[in-house]
C-alpha cells in the first residue's frame, strides 16, 4: 500500500485498530496499515499524518480543527496538507457542514 511514510507499521488498523494478520512478514505484499479497503478510505493516510501532526485521535474533529482555524477550505487543506478536492470529500464523508450566522 502507498501508505508507506506517512506512520511506522505498528500491526494494528490505522482506522479501527483490528490487529493485522500479515503484519509481521515483510515479504509478503500486504497491507501493513489497513485490514480492509473500507477502512482505509475511511481514514485516508493523509489524514492519519494530518491526525499525528496535530495529536488529534479523531479524524472528523481533526478537519473540523484545521477548518475552524483557518476559515477557508483552501487554506485548511493547506495546512492537512490535502488537496481542495480531498478535503471537500472528508467534509462529505464525516458530515461536516458549513453554518454561517447573521445577528
Ligand atoms: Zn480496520
Amino acid at each position: 500500500m502507498r501508505a508507506a511514510g506517512i506512520a511506522p507499521a505498528t500491526g494494528r488498523c490505522l482506522a479501527c485498530g483490528a490487529a493485522l494478520r500479515y503484519s509481521g512478514d515483510r515479504r509478503i505484499a500486504a497491507n501493513r496499515y489497513y485490514c480492509s479497503m473500507a477502512c482505509q478510505s475511511q481514514v485516508p493516510p493523509r489524514l492519519v499524518r494530518a491526525m499525528a501532526a496535530m495529536g488529534v485521535s479523531d479524524p472528523r474533529e481533526c478537519v473540523l480543527q484545521a477548518l475552524r482555524s483557518t476559515g477557508t477550505v483552501q487554506a485548511a487543506a493547506d495546512m492537512l496538507q490535502a488537496d481542495k478536492h480531498g478535503l471537500y470529500a472528508w467534509i462529505r464523508r464525516y458530515g461536516i457542514r458549513r453554518v454561517v450566522e447573521w445577528r
